[in-house]
């Protein structure tokens, strides 16, 4: 699974015209899912040039109450009739600049399985959590509180993506060592979290993936896809990422 996170690039004329150019270079039968998260004003245009292909849109967030006198935000209904598949929730930058906590990631995962939207929950550490060396407790009481409540059946609808802070948007990438014991720890918590559903959530790495470090991260067995931000702004950048986990799906 390779997502896109185009955070607040693009206007909507040039999102439109980027997920069309995007059409025509993914296959009718990928072996590799697709998805984009433009911003809200562009998943209409978005949903409409992809519309027939295997392209998953996603939203960059949303509000949890179905409808409201909650200016400004947006619900997952009207994400749903948007076209969005599903919806990126508690992104770093979101906890950072809009205050988003472990509490209120738990409401809106809850409201996005509710609407059957796949939420696509990151967590991840900050640099001074790491080197103080609370990556484990942070990671585990992200999970844990931002999945309480989900029953267990509804864990297979669920994609994490683990994303270091300090690595987003910084250039500065994740060891593959450094990867994989996160993703492990992830696996294992929200095994005891959903149980028999576990398995199947992917557990995708975020922060600073780039078509030059994609081909060590696609070959570890614990990473089942990237969370893309900067790299997802160019076809070229985003297609030969695309293509890493391509090469992988097909066993090469
Ligand atoms: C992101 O936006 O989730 C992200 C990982 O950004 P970047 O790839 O630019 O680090």
């Amino acid at each position: 699974m390779v997502v896109g996170n185009w955070k607040m690039y693009k206007t909507a004329t040039e999102a439109e015209s980027f997920a069309r150019d995007l059409s025509r270079e993914i296959s009718a039968q990928p072996g590799v899912e697709v998805w984009i998260a433009p911003s809200f004003a562009s998943l209409v245009p978005v949903a409409r040039a992809i519309r027939g292909t295997k392209i998953g849109l996603a939203a960059q967030d949303l509000f949890w109450e179905a409808e409201g006198a909650y200016t400004g935000e947006v619900s997952p209904a009207h994400l749903a009739e948007a076209g969005c598949g599903g919806v990126l929730i508690g992104h770093s930058e979101r906890r950072r600049y809009f205050n988003e906590t472990d509490e209120t990631v738990s409401r809106k995962t809850a409201a996005a399985l509710r609407h059957r939207l796949v939420p696509i929950v990151c967590v991840g550490e900050t640099l001074e959590e790491r080197e103080s060396g609370k990556t484990t407790e942070r990671l585990e009481s992200q999970i844990g509180r931002g999945l309480e409540g989900i029953p267990a059946g509804e864990g297979k609808s669920i994609v994490i993506a683990y994303e270091p802070v300090w690595a987003i948007g910084t250039g500065r990438v994740a060891t593959t060592a450094q990867v994989a014991e996160s993703h492990r720890l992830i696996r294992k918590r929200i095994s005891d979290m959903l149980s028999d559903t576990a398995d199947g959530v992917p557990i995708l790495y975020g922060g600073s993936v780039t078509p030059e470090n994609v081909g060590e991260l696609s070959k570890l067995d614990e990473v089942d896809g990237v969370l893309v931000g900067g790299a997802s702004l160019k076809i070229e950048s985003f297609m030969k990422i695309v293509r890493a986990f391509e090469r992988r799906a097909a066993g090469e």
